[in-house]
């Protein structure tokens, strides 16, 4: 069967996929990247006598990849079969309170991201600015002031990677620097690889609604150090999300009872889009389902093949158990616990596409309960599929003391199994919506290093020509507001099907990301895209809601906010 990709994902692959020789030019086809990759994950196989045998595993992972059914996530596309060969997108690094610390954690996250990995970091240990430097017995120029050091590496190593570096940076609410913390995105000069995210815990929350004072503790003597009011610091990270999109909020005590292995302490951070919590050294590798790939058209109806999705959700936790096993690791720590948890987040993308052809508009309580059954199901077959990979490979080695031995539930071979990525690459390649996202615009550009054009979605060209509405002029229209909301002319069901990420409502946003979480042992990624006209209270409400229906975290954009966008409307260039 001929591969077919669209022109988009042809020039995306050229970009920044294809193997290149030393004077940099290509010398694979599309074809070939497939296999490569294939080959490379499916060796795996013959390293477990039990199973079947890595040929006739190689053909069924390439043909899952060329029907762009499922996509592992890019760094795996890039490396597999290579001399790199780091197959892992997500990485959280320890930063302990010393300059030996500090300088080490900077050089290991450089590496990782010379392979197309990104990196999280808790900056929660280091002691808060004024307190004491024994050495030079001066104050401490405190935690944000270090992340500066991480920012300007990461930038550096960019212009050498297989893609710019991407960082997350996490402090806990009661760390002395949080204010600084919250308010360090506005400055648009600095921290322009980082997201920034503050760890909440219910406690806190409890404390900021009801504006009572919080001690903020030193890290490095566990003692108070300062007093803030809990309702102030978090009215500063509602303003500065408001203000410029950042910081996101991760829930602590959420993330925590999900902790597969508790015995292992905490999860710290997550990498840098929050999709995966994870502990000091760990790594997750990802990969996405094509939702649009498993739509069956019967007339003018379209289905969701939930066999089919199943099946291929199966073949696909393989797939990512094997990328643990074949990965070269960039330091022996990593290798330790990754080998020791085999976490892998199966995820889907695709999803506004699949709403769009079963006619539900994007946060509909349709759209919700659609949201419910389709992670569920590839939820269900991803623990079915660890389960069976555990009967013929083995469980992961911390299964004795991970919580679901606890509970007496059968062997797995992965400490946990689902995660939703962005997918911001390989949505691209699979020519699919991103993520769980709604359509971010109905015609937008890619804007930085890969420059794209989405054209209107063809559902809707279809759509308007069934109702006589195909004109030169409206298509024009479409494409410089990127919306049809406000043509008052159109059906009302066709406008508020084809509503876009910031004419959907944050409660609607929210309620979508909730129901995906109650199937997904890691997190989700989702922006909670607001309208420049949006209030601090709509933002406020925004945060309280997704910590109240179970989002481990929660991340708002407000249209025009300067944050780097990526994704722009043509009539806003
Ligand atoms: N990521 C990164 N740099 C990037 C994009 C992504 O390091 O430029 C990492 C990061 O950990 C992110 C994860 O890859 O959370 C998944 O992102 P996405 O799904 O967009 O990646 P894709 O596989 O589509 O490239």
């Amino acid at each position: 069967m001929p591969l077919e990709l669209s022109d988009s994902a042809r020039s995306l692959l050229r970009l920044r996929y294809l193997r290149r020789d030393e004077e940099g030019r290509i010398i694979e086809t599309e074809e070939e990247l497939f296999w490569r990759v294939a080959r490379a994950v499916a060796a795996a196989e013959d390293a477990f006598p039990r199973g079947p045998r890595s040929a006739e595993i190689a053909e069924k992972f390439y043909e899952l990849m060329t029907t762009l059914r499922f996509l592992p996530n890019t760094p795996a596309l890039i490396n597999a079969g290579t001399q790199l060969g780091q197959l892992f997108a997500c990485f959280v690094i320890p930063v302990p309170d010393s300059l030996d610390g500090i300088f080490g954690a900077v050089r290991d996250a450089a590496k990782i991201q010379q392979t197309g990995g990104g990196t999280g970091f808790s900056f929660s240990h280091l002691r808060p600015r004024g307190d004491l430097v024994r050495s030079t017995r001066r104050p401490s120029s405190g935690a944000v002031s270090f992340i500066r050091i991480f920012d300007v590496a990461s930038d550096v190593i960019a212009t050498e990677s297989v893609r710019g570096g991407a960082n997350m940076a996490v402090l806990r609410c009661d760390h002395p620097d949080v204010r600084e913390f919250i308010d360090a995105k506005r400055n648009p000069a600095l921290f322009s690889r980082f997201n920034f995210s503050v760890l909440v815990t219910d406690d806190f929350l409890r404390a900021a609604i009801e504006r009572r004072e919080i001690a903020l503790i030193n890290p490095r003597t566990g003692l108070p150090f300062a007093q803030a009011n809990a309702g102030e610091l978090f009215d500063a990270m509602v303003d500065a999300a408001w203000e410029v999109g950042d910081p996101g909020l991760l829930f602590y005590d959420r993330i925590q009872r999900d902790n597969a292995v508790p015995a292992l302490g905490p999860l710290e951070a997550t990498n840098p889009c929050g999709e995966v919590p994870l502990h000091p050294w760990e790594a997750c590798v990802l990969g996405s389902l094509n939702l649009r790939a498993f739509i069956v058209e019967r007339g003018d109806r379209a289905f969701l093949d939930e066999a089919g999705l199943q099946e291929s959700a199966r073949l696909a936790l393989r797939f990512l158990d094997n990328m643990v096993e074949v990965s070269r690791y960039p330091k022996v720590e990593i290798e330790t616990i990754c080998r020791a948890n085999r976490k892998v987040g199966l995820g889907i993308m695709g999803f506004a596409d699949l709403l769009l052809a079963l006619r539900i508009p994007y946060g509909s309580d349709e759209s919700v309960a659609v949201a419910d059954r389709v992670m569920g199901l590839v939820q269900a077959a991803a623990v079915e599929a660890s389960r069976r990979l555990a009967e013929e490979r083995g469980p992961f080695p911390n299964f004795p003391i991970s919580r679901y031995a606890a509970r007496g539930e059968p062997p797995r071979r992965n400490a946990t199994v689902t995660t939703v990525a962005p997918t911001g690459s390989i949505s691209i390649i699979a020519g699919c919506s991103s993520g769980i996202e709604p359509l971010y615009a109905l015609a937008y550009r890619h804007v930085g290093e890969f420059v794209g054009i989405v054209e209107p979605h063809p559902l809707l060209l279809r759509e308007l020509s069934r109702i006589g509405k195909y004109d030169p002029a409206l298509l024009h229209e479409i494409e410089v507001t990127g919306r049809i909301g406000h043509r008052t002319d159109l059906p009302e069901e066709l406008r508020r099907l084809f509503r876009v990420a910031t004419e959907i409502s944050p409660e609607e946003h929210i309620r979508v990301q909730a129901a995906v979480q109650r199937h997904v042992e890691n997190a989700v990624s989702k922006t909670i895209n607001l309208p420049y006209e949006a209030t601090r209270d709509d933002v406020r409400r925004a945060f309280l809601l997704a910590h109240e229906l179970g989002c481990k975290g929660v991340t708002v954009y407000r249209e025009g906010a300067p944050r780097g966008q990526v994704l722009q409307v043509l009539g806003h260039c």
